[in-house]
């Protein structure tokens, strides 16, 4: 079976620390069909320029774009190399958001929300002092409204804020409360032909799960999902491709036949077998 990973960072992203090149080896070594690379631009952040702490995202980007473009030169004949972008809180400023989208001429972008408006990154929030029930409920409408953002491929690791919930205070929330909202979201989804995404670097960590779950993705499915991406959201090679086999079994649970992987923002269904 064909295994594809559509969330991978290199060293363009200011997390992440291997090369495009090496992350392109790493796929091949471990057999893997198609890779996208899709560094980090948090979108409301490019108007600090070189002050961001993340680094200037108009250099990165571009960095990030022109050496996907050489690996796909180099890696023709062995892996399908696509080049990508995780783009973060792409309705916080929409003039950001459409300078990160002129960057360059992408095949896939994954949308994200790792920090809500007025808020940091959920990674610094200080859970056990914290109301999450109310952090989740804002967390869920600004997906909400991510969905309906017209320039995306697939929306990533719905339900990241678990992962540091669960660091900070050991316990994972029940989401069941949230399913109205998340309803909403799917449905907004389907609406739009958007895909959801298997994020399964949660298997490896905290959470042992994929961000979403097998219930949510399921929920998903019923609600008439036809498009899901896996990714591992690796940070470096150890974690290409890694999990990726899992993520697949998991869609196969949830009633896929088929997963999917983007081209010049064009579905192309991999069968799953
Ligand atoms: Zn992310
Ligand atoms: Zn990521």
């Amino acid at each position: 079976m064909k295994l594809c990973d559509l969330h991978t960072h290199s060293d363009n992203s200011f997390d992440a620390k291997n090369s495009v090149d090496e992350m392109c080896q790493s796929a091949v070594k471990c057999g893997l069909y198609a890779i996208a690379v899709t560094d980090h631009c948090e979108a409301p952040m490019i108007k600090e320029g070189k002050n961001c702490e993340y680094g200037s995202f108009d250099e990165l980007i571009p960095k990030s774009i022109a050496d996907t473009l050489e690996a796909k030169r180099k890696y023709a004949s062995k892996l399908n190399v696509l080049c990508g972008i995780e783009l973060g809180e792409p309705m916080h400023d929409p003039e950001c958001t459409k300078r990160a989208l002129s960057y360059g001429d992408y095949d896939f972008t994954l949308a994200s929300v790792h920090n809500l408006r007025n808020m940091e990154d959920f990674y610094y929030i200080d859970f056990a002092n914290t109301d999450i029930n109310e952090i989740l409920k804002l967390y869920f409408d600004e997906l909400a409204e991510t969905a309906s953002f017209q320039y995306f491929d697939s929306l990533a690791h719905l339900t990241y804020p678990l992962r540091y919930i669960k660091t900070k205070t050991g316990i994972i929330p029940d989401l069941l409360p949230y399913y109205n909202q998340i309803d909403e979201i799917f449905n907004i989804l389907v609406k739009n032909n958007k895909a959801l995404e298997i994020n399964v670097s949660g298997l490896y960590k905290e959470l042992g799960t994929t961000l979403p779950d097998e219930a949510i993705i399921k929920h998903f499915k019923e609600l008439g999902g036809k498009y899901i991406t896996i990714g591992t959201d690796a940070h470096s090679t150890e974690y290409v491709g890694k999990g990726i086999k899992e993520g697949i079994k998991v869609a196969k649970k949830c009633g896929f036949s088929q997963y999917t992987i983007y081209e010049k923002h064009v579905p192309i269904m991999i069968d799953i077998v």
